[in-house]
């Protein structure tokens, strides 16, 4: 097997192509190298032989020492130098690289390769005492550091004492005789703690070097990293073995950084800093202020130390040449690392630069309108979920914040507010002009108000399919849900967390996208959806087949969806109906009726009131689609539990507190969510859906009277399982249109459909085709009954399950397309076979997570549906699945 590839000196044995062998630096490094641009020689050792390394106890392949010795020797004839040679000596930097870029996963060693003897061959060799001592002072630190596993403050503390000494502030104020003692004193440091000198033999060194890189795979931190960006453990990383070049060598050595256009911005224009006399870390290290690259950067930042542009006008140009050229060559934005060596410039790193989402769309866009890139290349360009940056006020990235608890980053968006603990509180301080945020342990549908009321939603308990995470979502509302360190203390009006306590009032801030709950006031942004934005969008909406709905019950979330761009409503909640003042009361007297006279007198006072919130919805959404879903919850949801609440209602209301204490009895269920709910609802009581069909019709025959456009409903119904259910729901419908369309003497079309939420719906749903004319998927209940994990809890026991990797994913987040996804083939392929046009969607909240759409787009779906403010992420991404 090859497990060494080199590159350098006009020619590589790898190219861009090969990042999953040689990973992402590697690879590039291959590629400039046989682009003929100025990249230091070097070798690349494979990721193919980490993953051997992991899966053999962790040893190494038996010819590796061989591969490594002859790419080394490889190295030697082009740079002309002799790796441990004490006169004439090469000198060498060790990274790791794996396929996906991991910052920080392992710092970088350099200058790799000095010992005793061969720091005074780069002294004579340079001709500077002084460079090379500080050279190996840096190698001292950063191999104790990194392969040694001890820490820069023992080296710092050391480094301090001699400036004490001498006086001094700045490092570069050291002479080299200072710089010798320095060294010294290092090597006793090593000695000291690990009862065993630094070692010499630089054969030894790199092959520490090497283990450590290996070893860097497995720490915690790129653990972590991996987890956080789905970056599976089995790639490994490879390990790139360079020869150094000094960006420290004197006035005309320089080292710095450069993207080839703004990477906040996405401004097509040179973008980055240097700083002359340095090395790499120093950029980093912010130990010193880096100069701008061009002289309209430093103009615009103020700046008075030279640019680039102006300090080494020869180099620059070159330096302006290359990254042109890597530009054109990659066709997408670069970073770049790079270093200038005696007037001389050097590549060391090339890759697709991360930005923002605002500057992904305006570079895809504007590479696309220079005919660099195809219309269908930028579509692909830009991450769906990014899209969420523009569409929420965010953080100002700059300012400062002190976090006090960590949840679930579960509506994205940032909000500052009063900490309120009450629904009704959030409101009336709401109508009083204050920004609040409600801090619950959990959300039920009684605090929609007050969650529309508040700026953002913290909730102690709960994962991101809980009722705050959907309804915050929906609406907008930034979120964090789980934060399970709070500790509520409603009747006191405080929580407490890791020993601080937090009164109603005090000022929090959270960012949904994070998951963070932050004390006082943080800085933001404001979003703007720039013409960029709707010129990728207007080319997404070209190339996609799926339509996106979207979930909406209220006239502003449709409002906000419309201008989202969705095609119509694939989830109207009705329940969501039921919760406002006015029709509480009157849900509840149905909830407490002794017999179905007077639940029917009960649902006449809410009819009203559904039919006025269906004429804005189809009003709204002329001419476009809307599914309408009857009442879905278990009904004790509709009235309070705990004695004082029902007492205090019972005060408030004139209702029977005795009555409704036994009624809460009553409707106590073990399991709510496998009981009285859904269509079951509709089958005890069908009054309560008559009542709703009724209420969506004449609201359609209105809308048609007033506009001379008829909408045309779809009437769904939740949690069917057989289609004997089916059949008895559609009847009950199509009985209740017919007595409607008699009375009105006027019809409109109107379809009748299902949701698919439970498995034997799925396998059945043949049976259901009988009956539905359209299916839609309701994955949050269909994950739910599939797994037998329970939404409301899950986040219980999440965690370990994918810490442990069971799971790879939140299955209520992304769709599991082994389990849940084959019941969705089932179904589809079923239901088609009874119905060949039955309309197929799906409308739980997966309907809006990229990877989800790309499955529903291979099962051939008509149409996802999501929250408002995902809209625009569907789209994207509903394109790209289709590309
Ligand atoms: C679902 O179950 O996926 C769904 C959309 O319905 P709800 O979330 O209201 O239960
Ligand atoms: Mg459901």
């Amino acid at each position: 097997t090859k497990w060494v590839y080199g590159f350098g000196g006009g020619s590589a044995d790898g190219d861009a192509s090969m990042k999953n062998l040689l990973g992402g630096k590697g690879a590039n490094l291959a590629e400039m190298s046989s682009l003929g641009l100025p990249v230091p020689p070097g070798f690349t050792i494979t990721t193919e032989a980490c993953v051997h390394y992991y899966s053999n106890g962790q040893s190494y392949p038996a010819d590796l020492a061989d591969q490594v010795k002859a790419g080394l020797a490889a190295v030697e004839g082009v740079v002309g130098k002799t790796f441990g040679d004490p006169t004439n000596p090469l000198l060498v930097s060790v990274r790791s690289g794996a396929r996906a870029s991991m910052p920080g996963m392992m710092d970088t060693v350099l200058n790799l390769g000095l010992n005793d003897e061969t720091v005074e061959g780069l002294a004579a060799l340079s001709g500077d005492r002084r460079f090379a001592f500080d050279s190996y002072r840096r190698f001292i630190t950063m191999y104790s550091n990194v392969v040694l596993g001890l820490s820069h403050d023992d080296f710092e503390e050391v480094l301090d004492d001699h400036k004490d000494r001498l006086g001094l502030t700045v490092d570069t104020e050291l002479a080299a005789e200072d710089w010798e003692k320095v060294v010294a004193d290092y090597k006793a440091v090593v000695e000291d703690r690990l009862g065993r000198p630094f070692p010499q033999d630089p054969h030894d060194q790199l092959w520490g070097a090497i283990g450590a890189v290996f070893a860097s795979w497995m720490n915690e931190r790129a653990k972590f990293y991996r987890r956080m960006h789905d970056i599976p453990e089995s790639w490994g990383t490879a390990v790139n073995v360079q020869s150094m070049v000094f960006g420290n060598m004197g006035e005309t050595s320089a080292t710095g950084v450069a993207f080839t256009r703004n990477p906040s911005t996405g401004e097509a224009r040179l973008y980055g800093e240097f700083l002359i006399n340095a090395q790499g870390e120093d950029v980093v290290a912010g130990i010193r202020t880096p100069q701008s690259l061009t002289r309209a950067g430093r103009e615009e930042m103020g700046e008075t130390a030279p640019s680039m542009e102006e300090a080494m006008p020869e180099v620059f140009a070159q330096f302006v040449d290359v990254v042109g050229t890597l530009e054109r060559h990659y066709r997408d934005m670069q970073d770049i690392e790079f270093t200038v060596e005696q007037g001389r410039l050097w590549m060391l790193q090339t890759r697709n630069g991360k930005r923002t989402a605002k500057a992904a769309l305006k570079i895809a866009v504007e590479m696309a309108a220079d005919g660099v890139i195809s219309r269908d290349e930028a579509v692909l360009r830009v991450d769906p979920s990014a899209l969420d940056q523009l569409l929420h006020p965010t953080l100002d990235p700059d300012a400062p914040r002190t976090v006090v608890a960590h949840g679930l980053p579960a509506s994205p968006g940032a909000a500052t507010g009063k900490i309120v603990f009450d629904a009704d509180e959030a409101e009336r301080l709401n109508q009083l002009g204050d920004a609040v945020i409600l801090v619950r342990d959990e959300t039920s549908p009684e605090d929609i108000h007050g969650m529309h009321a508040a700026r953002g939603i913290v909730t102690a308990r709960g994962g991101m399919t809980s009722h705050a995470a959907v309804v915050a979502r929906g609406m907008g509302r930034p979120c964090v849900s789980g934060a399970g360190e709070i500790r509520i203390d409603e009747k006191a009006g405080t929580f407490t967390v890791r020993g601080r306590t937090f009164k109603a009032g005090d000022v929090i801030t959270i960012d949904g996208s994070k998951g963070e709950v932050m004390e006082g006031a943080v800085k933001m942004i404001e979003p703007e959806l720039t013409g960029d934005f709707q010129t990728l969008m207007a080319w997404a909406d070209g190339a996609r087949r799926l339509k996106v709905r979207a979930n909406a019950e209220t006239p502003l979330d449709a409002k906000t969806a419309r201008g989202f761009g969705a095609e119509g409503i694939g989830l109207c909640r009705t329940e969501h109906m039921f919760f406002d003042d006015e029709r509480i009361s009157a849900v509840r007297e149905m909830i407490l009726a002794d017999d179905e006279a007077g639940r029917r007198a009960a649902l006449a006072k809410i009819a009203p009131f559904q039919k006025a919130d269906f004429v804005e919805l189809f009003t709204i959404m002329a001419g476009l689609p809307v599914t309408v879903r009857l009442l879905d919850p278990p009904l004790h949801e509709f009235i309070p539990h705990s004695e004082a609440e029902i007492d205090a209602l019972a005060a408030g209301s004139g209702l029977d507190a005795a009555k409704l204490k036994r009624r809460a009895n009553e409707l106590h269920e073990t399991n709510p969510m496998l009981g009285h709910r859904g269509c079951r609802l509709g089958v005890a009581y069908p009054e309560i859906y008559e009542m709703q069909v009724r209420a969506i019709l004449e609201a359609a025959l209105e809308v048609k009277r007033a506009s001379g456009r008829a909408p045309t409903p779809e009437i769904m119904h939740p949690l069917v399982a057989k289609g004997a259910e089916m059949k008895y729901l559609r009847e009950l419908t199509d009985r209740t249109a017919e007595a409607v369309f008699e009375a009105a003497g006027d019809r409109v079309d109107y379809l009748v459909g299902t949701m698919i939420e439970l498995p034997r719906a799925a396998i059945r749903a043949d049976d259901l085709a009988e009956h539905a004319a359209f299916f839609s998927f309701g994955t949050n209940d269909l994950t739910q009954t599939t797994f037998g994990i329970s939404r409301d809890d899950s986040g219980r026991f999440l965690q370990a399950y994918l810490d442990k990797g069971i799971f790879e994913h939140d299955p209520f987040v992304r769709l599991d397309q082994d389990g849940v996804g084959d019941l969705i083939r089932i179904a589809t392929e079923r239901g088609r076979k009874v119905r060949a046009d039955v309309k197929l969607g799906i409308c739980g909240e997966h309907g809006g997570d990229p990877s989800s759409i790309a499955f529903c787009e291979a099962a051939g779906l008509d149409y996802v549906s999501c929250s408002p403010y995902r809209v625009p992420i569907a789209r994207l991404a509903a394109a790209q699945a289709a590309l």
